[in-house]
């Protein structure tokens, strides 16, 4: 007799609810809940085949060790494994201190695990070295809002999509990312063909072929477009100056600022025509509400958080937020990067969206812990985490959900402290990633539809995920690992508080606890609890204690979560690709996703149906530039940046403009013979998120003179 529970997807933060049939501890099928607002009973091709990953083959199913790194693995048991973990953890921190060990996590966790994970590092060990992959995607986001609107908080929501008269979406391809978002922005079109759509992409994505008007910048400079579309907003008088008066700061500088962006003088710098940035500024300003949706694009730059304060000042100057159908929408890359952020799960956060370079906030969060006190020192975001493993800083790391050997930019340097590192402890659902071959330690952890938490997603709707069937072979829930060996280490490290800091039997007395961090918070979920989201299903925060309902939009009432509850402008200025194209390597190579694969494949990468459309890598590239180089479609060719070099095939492309091509990120060394594209991307950051500029690389591209 089969069964269903209901549950989310696994990927994109989109965070569409699912039901999972199983028979016999068996997944056997995955239908869209007809009930979860974020998807309304639709499934994209990668959730729709999720049951088909669930049926046990790339397992890991038991703890296993290596002797030696040139060794194989070795079966082991989990009071072993853990004893193993927690001695030399403990040996590390003795000999030379709490920072020389570091947790590198991921945005696929539940909020429960990413809790324990941090209270592990912060509460216990004493180290703030607890990362994410979330900073590879998100960390931009949540510094421009912060920077602007005073909190990590997306003001919107899905139903924006459909109240909007213009759609500005920057850095995104949701037709491929985020298809259930597109399939409301298709629906959302079909109602209102008045409705406009500027797509912003230096190449001609699928998202792009639906748009009113596709600015093809040349990558990198977006702010000089956000910046000149400003300039023209106040030169046409169509800002909304009572809105800026009475609810921002710091127009006046950055309107000064603005003054020598005009349209003609960023055209020359983006390489579109003047009149299309004053005709996106018009419609911006005068289609009805204004809603922009951002993801990568404008993320991952080493300027990544001014790309998303200078789309932000749009709205604000126009009094665009807080309304239906208006504000500036980030759209989440993983599926819980939201909910980790929410917990403190970056190295510099601190539960609750606190701060940790703010004392009251470490203050906080000791005497929620029941701890002395909280380390001040800053920890590691995750290029320098991994730049640290290489130096010999920290000699220890715990990766958990996530395939840094292949995922963090510039692979020659993040695979060479993976070899350095004394010891590396790897917790994962799947046994072949490029990561597993330098872990000392594997523990086998479950995966989707066997866990039981919450994840948050793009519009801050908190879901429930249901185990529908047990964890097969040895799988512990990833939670239940973090406390078991942070109750073994405390024991080693001789800690009192060990006990008290991990009482936790259920995923539900974490959430609880997390609950209780938040009161008075800006994402204050002291009204939910497990039993609420059983009752009434996924809800937004916040949700404080005594409200009937979440919040659909944030400052509808123009005030801010700043310290005078006024948003902030940003004076910020163009700046180019840390890499230019040169004379050796002309092209700019960008990268992206493609319609049926999530991330490094370790999950879609077991389902042969979702190779039907791509079956391989392919560079896209520019037909002139092609036959400059004397390339034909489906020839093999060398892409060589200052890094290295990689082979795939290449195929025309009428979408990029010369000088520009473009490969997808998903293929690692475990599909082809190279760490793929991240073995070109340079490891440079954006000062205040930290965030890596992993999307474009200046490469050359030659026949591979191979057959
Ligand atoms: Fe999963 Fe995202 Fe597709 Fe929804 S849109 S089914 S969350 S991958």
């Amino acid at each position: 007799m089969s069964q269903e529970v209901k549950s989310t997807c696994c990927y994109c933060g989109v965070g569409c609810g699912v039901l999972i049939r199983s028979e016999g501890g068996v997944i056997i099928g995955v239908r869209g809940d007809p009930d979860h607002p974020a998807n309304r009973g639709r499934l994209c091709t990668k959730g729709a085949s999720l049951h088909l990953t669930a049926q046990g083959h790339g397992r890991l199913l038991h703890p296993a060790w290596r002797p030696t790194r040139e060794q194989p693995v070795q079966r082991s048991d989990w009071a072993t494994a853990l004893d193993l973990a927690a001695e030399r953890f403990a040996a590390i921190i003795r000999e030379h201190g709490p920072d020389a060990v570091a947790f590198y996590i991921s945005g696929q966790l539940l909020t429960e695990d990413y809790y324990v994970f941090n209270k592990l590092a912060k509460g216990l060990i004493g180290t703030n070295n607890v990362d994410t992959n979330s900073r590879l995607c998100m960390s931009s986001a949540v510094a421009g809002y912060k920077q602007t609107l005073g909190a990590d908080a997306p003001p919107c929501c899905y139903e924006d999509i459909a109240a909007a008269g213009t759609l500005l979406i920057a850095g995104a391809n949701p037709a491929l990312a985020h298809p259930i978002v597109f399939r409301q922005i298709e629906d959302a079109r079909a109602a209102n063909p008045a409705m406009r759509i500027i797509v912003v992409d230096p190449r001609r994505s699928e998202t792009a072929a639906i748009a009113d008007l596709h600015l093809a910048i040349r990558p990198g400079t977006d702010i000089a477009l956000f910046n000149a579309m400003l300039h023209v907003l106040i030169a046409e008088d169509r800002i909304d100056r009572d809105y800026i008066a009475a609810h921002t700061d710091g127009f006046a500088p950055l309107a000064e600022l603005v003054g020598e962006c005009t349209p003609q003088w960023a055209a020359a710098i983006c390489g579109v025509a003047a009149e299309d940035i004053v005709r996106a500024a018009r419609w911006f300003a005068g289609s009805g509400p204004a809603l922009s949706l951002y993801c990568q694009g404008l993320n991952q730059s080493a300027h990544g958080t001014h790309n998303n304060a200078a789309i932000i000042h749009l709205h604000l100057a126009t009094g665009q937020i807080g309304k239906p159908g208006a504000g500036p929408f980030s759209l989440t890359g993983q599926p819980n990067a939201m909910g980790g952020r929410e917990v403190g799960g970056l190295a510099n956060l601190l539960s609750a969206h606190r701060d940790l370079a703010n004392p009251a906030h470490r203050a906080e969060v000791a005497a929620l812990w029941g701890i002395p006190s909280v380390p001040a020192r800053p920890g590691k975001a995750a290029v320098d985490l991994f730049k640290a493993l290489a130096s010999g800083e920290i000699k220890a790391v715990w990766i958990a959900c996530t395939n840094p050997a292949q995922s963090l930019p510039n692979q020659a340097a993040v695979r060479a402290g993976l070899a350095r590192a004394e010891f590396v402890v790897l917790q994962e659902t799947f046994a072949d990633t490029d990561t597993a071959a330098y872990a000392d330690l594997l523990l086998p952890a479950t995966g989707w539809g066997e866990k039981e938490g919450t994840v948050t997603n793009s519009e801050r709707r908190i879901t429930r995920l249901r185990s529908a069937v047990p964890a097969p072979g040895e799988a512990r829930h990833d939670w239940q690992i973090v406390v078991d060996f942070g109750r073994r280490l405390g024991q080693k490290l001789g800690n009192p508080t060990v006990d008290r800091l991990f009482p936790y039997k259920t995923a539900e007395a974490i959430f609880t606890e997390h609950v209780a961090t938040t009161r008075g918070r800006d994402l204050d979920i002291g009204g939910l609890s497990y039993a609420l989201l059983e009752q009434r299903g996924p809800q937004q925060w916040p949700f404080p204690e005594g409200a009937t309902s979440g919040r659909q939009r944030l400052y509808a009432n123009g005030r801010f979560p700043t310290a005078d509850g006024r948003a902030r402008f940003v004076a910020v200025r163009h700046q180019a690709t840390v890499e230019q194209p040169d004379a050796a390597r002309p092209l700019s190579l960008l990268s992206g996703r493609l319609r049926d694969q999530w991330h490094g494949m370790s999950r879609t990468g077991l389902v042969p149906r979702l190779f039907n459309l791509d079956d391989e890598p392919c560079l896209a590239m520019n037909g002139d530039d092609m036959r400059q180089r004397q390339l034909a479609d489906g020839d093999l060719v060398r892409v060589s940046g200052a890094r290295g070099d990689i082979v795939v095939r290449v195929v025309a492309d009428a979408g990029l403009a010369a000088g520009r091509c473009w490969l997808p990120m998903h293929w690692g060394s475990r599909f082809m013979n190279s760490a793929g594209v991240n073995a070109l991307v340079g490891d440079a950051v954006d000062p205040h998120s930290q965030q890596p500029e992993l999307k474009h690389v200046a490469v050359e591209v030659a026949a591979a003179g191979l057959t």
